[in-house]
């Protein structure tokens, strides 16, 4: 069952038909912040009809015959398989060259495609670059007014192309400038359903963005200048979420950073003293960033376990990253989580860092040691994934260590966390490797990526499809020139190529 959360119009007089797509199954759609915020802020305009489809919807309300836009969700890599998928079928063909004026418009937005943008430009009319909320009920606006006025596919890209952040491949433009929104409502889930991945969960965005900018990280980087939710309009909307239901998640890339975050927790935890039943989480805290309040609110909130994100075991390679915090500070933060009445904590760690040793990797396996035995009966477990440069970050022009020395350092790790009778989870080298095919891609991937889709996209495909167009240890292995022109140069984003110049010289000379 759904409940929407805000006023909704059942009886719209117009002719416009959008879907609002996602490239994954219903139930991780209405957990996905993002997507049904858009689907919101779409629904709200009465210039258009708007349906939600997923990547198991078998019969839309709306025909397709009937549609004039499909705005897909673009959060992951490889969430290109699944919008090719769904546009196959309903007979969409999958090039936007191949599409007449009589097939819908196709366009999508996300991290993805605001951090790259180019593997994916001969597919879509056209991507939304940076903040979708405001960007996306404008285009649609235009999409309907100049259909009313009988306007052409190619008139309607044309004007759209007008919009900031707005990119239409086949228009040639030269810079496009990423969108940055404002954030004085606070964002918040639209619509709780008990079919929710996240059943009922009411996730409210308090910030958006971080200030630390560690070296690698997209979230950060993409998301510049970091902006905060106004806090009477997260208090009010935390009142909203708790009046429809039990459980709130606090969202943010780094949800302590927001000014009165100490007071958000308080209001939060007098609520759970009032009311026991209700439930409170935060996407993962940073080392540096945890107060005592926050941890008796999530203790108190029923949450068992909190997630940290250290990345590198030796204060060097943290320092590496821009990570700045120091052992001391990880020793205090864990005995303070098992202070204030929580059962585990995850802990978030990268291997292949560039410049990364052998010492490093003894490092994380000695701190680990050194966190079990100074926390005894607390259930510690480590997630390791592997380094995947990200454009638009200082660590875009660095390649990865190859498949086999990553597997090696994996394994070495494996190992020695067994012997140490702690539990870690590892990603997948070879996807990680793929992962940064497709972030580091340019516009030479389109047959590559229909190859890969046609072929059932698992491992194997990916492997025998990059045989027949390029070496794909050209895009994850090498180190990129500080010169050459990148693929992702056509989005104009702050702080701007050379400080991410600067700053690459400078963290990776850090000895
Ligand atoms: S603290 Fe976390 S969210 Fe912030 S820049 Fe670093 S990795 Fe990204």
């Amino acid at each position: 069952m759904e409940k929407i959360l805000y006023q909704k119009n059942y009886n719209k007089k117009t002719k416009c038909n959008i879907w609002c797509a996602f490239p994954a199954c219903k139930s991780f759609a209405l957990s996905s912040l993002g997507y049904l915020w858009i689907f919101k802020t779409l629904d709200e305009q009465e210039n258009i009809n708007v349906e939600r489809i997923y990547a198991d919807t078998k019969t839309p309300q709306i025909s397709i015959k009937d549609v004039d836009a499909i705005c897909f969700s673009f959060s992951f890599d490889m969430d290109f398989v699944s919008i090719f998928e769904m546009l196959e079928r309903f007979n969409i063909p999958l090039l936007s060259k191949n599409r007449n004026d009589d097939i819908p418009i196709i366009f999508a937005g996300g991290p993805v495609l605001t951090a790259n943008p180019m593997p994916y430009s001969n597919f879509f009319d056209f991507i939304v670059i940076g903040d979708g909320e405001d960007i996306n009920t404008q285009a649609v606006s235009t999409i309907s007014e100049m259909k009313e006025n009988g306007k052409s596919k190619n008139e309607i890209l044309t004007k759209l192309a007008e919009i900031e952040g707005i990119f239409v491949p086949t228009l040639n433009q030269k810079k496009i400038t990423k969108h940055t929104a404002k954030i004085d409502e606070c964002i918040y889930t639209p619509i709780l359903s008990d079919e929710a991945y996240f059943k009922d969960m009411f996730i409210i965005e308090s910030s958006r963005g971080c200030a630390n900018c560690c070296n690698f990280c997209i979230a950060s980087y993409l998301n510049l200048p970091v902006r905060f939710a106004p806090y009477e309009n997260i208090i009010k909307t935390i009142e909203l979420g708790l009046e429809n239901t039990n459980k709130i998640a606090l969202l943010g890339a780094q949800v302590s950073i927001h000014p009165k975050f100490k007071q958000i927790c308080e209001f939060i935890y007098k609520k759970i003293q009032q009311k026991p039943e209700i439930e409170m989480s935060v996407s993962s805290l940073r080392i540096d960033g945890v107060d005592d309040i926050i941890l008796k609110t999530l203790a108190l909130g029923h949450q068992k376990h909190v997630t940290v994100a250290i990345e590198a075991g030796s204060e060097r390679l943290r320092k590496v990253i821009n990570k700045n915090v120091t052992e001391e500070q990880i020793f205090n933060t864990i005995a303070k989580i098992r202070q204030n009445g929580l059962k585990g904590v995850k802990i978030y760690a990268m291997i292949g860092i560039p410049t990364e040793t052998t010492e490093d990797l003894n490092e994380i396996i000695s701190l680990a040691n050194r966190l079990k035995q100074e926390n005894k009966g607390f259930d510690i477990s480590f997630a390791f994934s592997s380094f995947v440069p990200k454009p638009n970050t200082p660590l875009q022009w660095c390649g990865r260590f190859t498949t086999s020395e990553l597997e090696k350092r994996q394994q070495y790790l494996k190992k020695e966390f067994h012997k140490l009778g702690l539990k870690a989870g590892f990603s997948s080298i070879k996807w990680d490797y793929w992962q940064t095919v497709l972030s580091r891609g340019d516009e030479n991937f389109t047959e590559f990526l229909i190859d890969v889709y046609k072929n059932g996209a698992k491992l194997g495909a990916y492997k025998k499809a990059s045989k027949k167009y390029f070496n794909p240890d050209n895009y994850a292995l090498r180190n990129y020139n500080l010169d050459e022109k990148l693929p992702w140069d056509i989005i104009d984003l702050k702080p701007g190529k050379e400080i991410l110049k600067e700053r690459y010289l400078k963290y990776l000379n850090i000895n």
